[in-house]
């Protein structure tokens, strides 16, 4: 069954991963929606993108030809014998390369002569079908694969004349291309490619860039297509997935934060719940310590007071009963009292040098009558060099009685007690160790928290408070040293406390 802490915990959990798991799930499908979508818009755009800069190399190689062919026209219009004007406009075009001029009856009226080969290139192109085609598709035809252009002109006599002239490449590229298409503005990767599919101008190396698509150019360069390329990495569908992975991460984290946060409240709950039992034990266990020792003063200064023990070496015995647990009760409400001093950060400390043997010995003489009722084996061994070290003795001495008390108070058939007070590099080390019950490992570390008892309130039945090791563990501290514990169960333990000796 889970406590009702735990079971908030629980509900706080699913109330927060379960909202979490649906805003994923609908992140993750409206992701995927917008991947598909924005993969279309990054098509459509690099189409039109496309057309666009097809559109603009047609027209500046438009421009560009049909600014020679007026010139030519005006030349032929207006010159009785054009060849030196027809030169020195050719010389001023560098992108057309080789010029016929061919009349009517298909002869060749510009330059005098064919150049080697042309004649079986251009003289089908200027013959009598392909003029008609000329006449119906308007005044300009290109002719795909050799990229000869044809024009139909009109001589100063209003003869008919067929203009036919190849691009040179390099012009074409550098002039044409380069303009074009090296200004626009769009970042995108593109190429223009040949009839055959060559890359005849690329904006950029294309490298191991995915062409996305390609479109056609119209008229002015049949079969050549200008192709949009997009370099991998920045592909739409890659910004998608790194937005995925992004948005994951930061839910990831986000339900981790959370998850972290109703532990730590959890933990936190918990203890509060057993803090708040262990301060009732608390109160219950020095009730109890109180009620004790006072009753059985009551009882033995009753007895006394009626005069009824008439037996001096009795009447002794009640008396050290009583100053035994009068002892007992002042250590109690002193402990209680600097606890609650040390709680409300009011303690302070007096720090004065202090001889260790009297103050060892003085503070086993106040045990002297339960050890030796009980049967106690003492030694105590003190190293003969000890010197003075600057502390509270009252405060230390109150430690030491504590890890002696315990000593007593936790010891079963063996009892044998043993305090040892020598230097260890440059720190005074006092130990009490006991034959005792000794502690389990796993509550070692708990056993100097402020109210903790091993097994509970009624720890092996013996009475105790929970305070007494929290207490000389700030004394300890107080004094720049620590305190720590070697205990086997059903063998003994083994408290030290250190402070160091330098601090004056
Ligand atoms: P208490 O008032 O219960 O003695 P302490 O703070 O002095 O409180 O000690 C805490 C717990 O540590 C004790 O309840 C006991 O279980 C354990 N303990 C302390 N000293 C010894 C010891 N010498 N041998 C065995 N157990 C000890």
């Amino acid at each position: 069954m889970l406590s009702p802490s735990a079971r908030v915990s629980a509900l706080a959990l699913l109330a927060i991963v379960v909202p979490a798991a649906i805003v994923a799930a609908i992140g993750y499908v409206s992701i995927r929606q917008w991947e598909a979508s924005s993969e279309l818009l990054y098509r459509e755009q690099a189409r039109d993108m496309a057309t666009m800069a097809a559109e603009k190399v047609e027209m500046t190689l438009r421009r560009a030809e049909d600014a020679f062919l007026d010139r030519l026209q005006v030349v032929l219009r207006t010159e009785a014998s054009p060849t030196r004007a027809i030169d020195e406009l050719l010389a001023g075009a560098p992108l057309i390369r080789r010029l016929y001029l061919v009349g009517p009856g298909g002869e060749l009226r510009y330059p005098r002569a064919w150049q080697e080969g042309d004649a079986a290139v251009f003289a089908p192109l200027v013959s009598e079908p392909a003029r008609r085609e000329l006449e119906r598709s308007g005044k300009r035809l290109v002719v795909s694969g050799n990229q000869i252009c044809l024009a139909a002109l009109t001589s100063r006599g209003g003869e008919p004349i067929v203009a036919a002239f190849q691009r040179d490449p390099d012009i074409l590229r550098r002039e044409i291309l380069e303009t074009a298409l090296g200004a626009l503005e769009s970042p995108t990767l593109i190429a223009v490619l040949d009839h055959e599919g060559r890359t005849v101008y690329s904006r950029a190396p294309i490298g191991d860039a995915q062409r996305v698509l390609a479109v056609p150019f119209r008229d002015a360069l049949p079969d050549w297509r200008l192709a949009v390329y997009q370099t991998p990495g920045a592909t739409p569908r890659e910004a998608v997935r790194r937005q995925v992975m992004f948005f994951t991460g930061a839910l990831g984290v986000l339900v981790a934060v959370i998850v972290t946060g109703i532990v730590t409240t959890w933990r936190l709950m918990r203890r509060e719940t057993e803090m708040a039992r262990l301060k009732s034990d608390f109160v219950a266990n020095v009730s109890h310590d109180l009620k004790t020792p006072l009753s059985v003063i009551r009882m033995f200064g009753e007895t006394l007071e009626m005069g009824r023990v008439t037996d001096e070496g009795r009447r002794q015995e009640y008396y050290r009963v009583i100053t035994r647990e009068g002892e007992r009760l002042t250590r109690l409400i002193d402990n209680v009292l600097d606890f609650s001093r040390i709680e409300g950060g009011r303690q302070t400390y007096e720090m004065t040098p202090t001889p260790i043997e009297p103050l060892v010995r003085g503070t086993l003489e106040t045990f002297a009558y339960p050890l030796a009722q009980q049967g106690f084996k003492v030694e105590v061994s003190v190293a003969s060099d000890l010197p003075e070290v600057v502390m509270d003795a009252d405060a230390v001495g109150q430690a030491l009685a504590n890890l002696i008390d315990n000593a007593i108070k936790y010891s079963g058939d063996e009892r044998a007690l043993t305090v040892d007070a020598r230097i260890v590099s440059d720190r005074l080390v006092l130990s009490v160790t006991d034959r005792g019950l000794g502690i389990p490992a796993e509550e070692q570390g708990k056993i100097f928290e402020k109210f903790y008892r091993v097994g509970r309130s009624d720890t092996q039945g013996r009475r105790g408070s929970g305070v007494g090791l929290a207490l000389v563990r700030h004394i300890a501290e107080a004094h720049g040293g620590d305190v720590s514990v070697e205990s086997t169960p059903g063998v003994g333990s083994r408290f030290a406390l250190r402070v160091p000796i330098g601090r004056a």
